[in-house]
């Protein structure tokens, strides 16, 4: 067989743990046999970016800017015992926080949906895809605790130095707490623009939600910007495209969304999407088969899986232990870029390709044969439990 050409290669962002040892696996048997794999590699694995002084981060997400697409393994984000562990000569901040500040992007989450893993909700019965925005609010806060008798104020100072002043509470009888959270226009303009072009991308309904009843200022500001670029940007080719723009209010987007049968985009606030996309990750069956891609208002796309590095089960696969870790949401890191890739530079041999790995992943989950979490959560009768490389090769035969 001859193997499927590439134009332009990935940007492939190798990683840390069980992840990692599944990274090359996936190469191995599901990739390197069919494609003419072409990838500009970053080892974002800890110790090279503790070697690198987290400079390969930078560069990795630079190309993913420069190429357009990129597939990225799990990292570790060091905490302290990390920084024991790897002994390292900082506490390097967050790759996925680095990567998402440098390509400015909007993260969307999907979960895959298999046979006999039914989602806890009957009536989902296509994914529902969160988009969050991953800017501001309560993640970048300022707050304090307030002695009984002292009083807090919302001061703004203008460029010219004046200000203007509200109360926020006089703690007069009671001590209290008090919080001060910001967001930017600019970036409010990226989250609705990256979410309007990948509902389009994907020709899904969009609904976006906030709560601008109470938050007259705050969250109307978000109201009104998703309304202003649909209006002046995307209306003409939503119409076009026959997809609908949604806005509600949060309680009635949750009510809507239980209700609903899945198939749209929700797009949410970063709280709400911090919230959201874990319960739809449950409600859906499992973490290891949540896929993410992150998209920047360029329109640069970064694949990657939800889940970790998957520690626990690293460590017994290093202590010579037989591991049963679920590579689908990895393997469709890889797929979502070769679709992309293939759809960018004009070659349907590698979007049929991503078609077809990603059938075999699922014919395979439906035939029965499936990683130790599946195991416990799927409803087929004749299901077999898989060892991590038995079930890569299972999905090959497949192939
Ligand atoms: P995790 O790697 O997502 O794993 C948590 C648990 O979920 C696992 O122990 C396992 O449960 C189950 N699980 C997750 N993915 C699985 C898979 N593919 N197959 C089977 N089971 C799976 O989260 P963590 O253990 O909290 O974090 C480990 C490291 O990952 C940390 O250093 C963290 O910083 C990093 N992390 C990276 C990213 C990212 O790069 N995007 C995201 C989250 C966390 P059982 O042990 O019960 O089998
Ligand atoms: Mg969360």
């Amino acid at each position: 067989m001859e193997k499927i050409r590439m134009k332009t290669p990935l940007v492939e962002m190798d990683g840390d743990e069980m992840t990692r040892v599944i990274w090359q696996w996936i190469k191995e048997i599901l990739i390197e046999p069919f494609v003419d794999l072409q990838t500009e590699y970053y080892d974002l694995g800890l110790v090279h970016r503790n070697e690198t002084d987290d400079r390969v981060t930078v560069e990795s997400a630079e190309a993913a800017l420069k190429y357009g697409v990129a597939v990225k393994c799990a990292t570790i984000t060091p905490n302290a015992a990390r920084v024991k562990e790897y002994d390292l000569k900082e506490m390097w901040k967050s790759p996925n926080g680095t990567i998402r500040a440098i390509m400015d992007g909007t993260v969307f989450r999907a979960p895959i949906l298999v046979k006999g893993i039914e989602p806890y909700l009957p009536t989902w019965k296509a994914p529902i895809t969160i988009a969050r925005h991953a800017y501001g609010d309560v993640y970048k806060n300022t707050e304090a605790k307030v002695p009984a008798g002292g009083k807090a104020e919302l001061v703004v100072t203008d460029a010219e130095g004046n200000e203007t002043r509200q109360l926020i509470h006089d703690f007069k009888d009671s001590a209290g707490i008090v919080q001060g959270i910001h967001n930017l226009d600019a970036s409010i303009t990226s989250f609705a623009r990256c979410a309007f072009r990948y509902a389009l991308d994907t020709r899904q309904d969009l609904w976006f939600a906030a709560k601008d009843t109470i938050s007259k200022t705050y969250d109307h500001r978000f109201k009104d910007i998703w309304a202003e670029i649909y209006e002046n940007e995307f209306k003409a080719k939503f119409e076009e495209a026959g997809i609908t723009y949604f806005y509600t209010l949060i309680d009635d987007a949750v009510a809507r969304v239980v209700r609903s049968e899945g198939g749209f985009i929700w797009a949410c606030k970063n709280y709400d999407g911090d919230v959201m996309s874990d319960m739809l990750a449950t409600a859906y069956g499992s973490l290891a088969m949540m896929t993410s891609v992150l998209v920047s208002p360029t329109g640069a796309y970064e694949y990657e899986a939800a889940h970790g590095t998957v520690q626990r089960h690293y460590y017994k696969h290093l202590n010579g232990e037989e591991t049963s870790t679920n590579s689908v949401a990895t393997i469709y890191a890889w797929t979502g870029a070769f679709r992309k890739r293939g759809e960018l530079d004009g070659t349907p041999e590698l979007c049929a390709f991503a078609d077809r790995l990603e059938q075999a992943c699922v014919k395979t989950i439906e035939d029965g044969v499936m990683t130790g979490d599946l195991y416990l959560l799927s409803k087929l009768e004749n299901k077999r439990r898989v060892n991590t490389r038995q079930f890569l090769e299972e999905i090959r035969a497949r192939m």
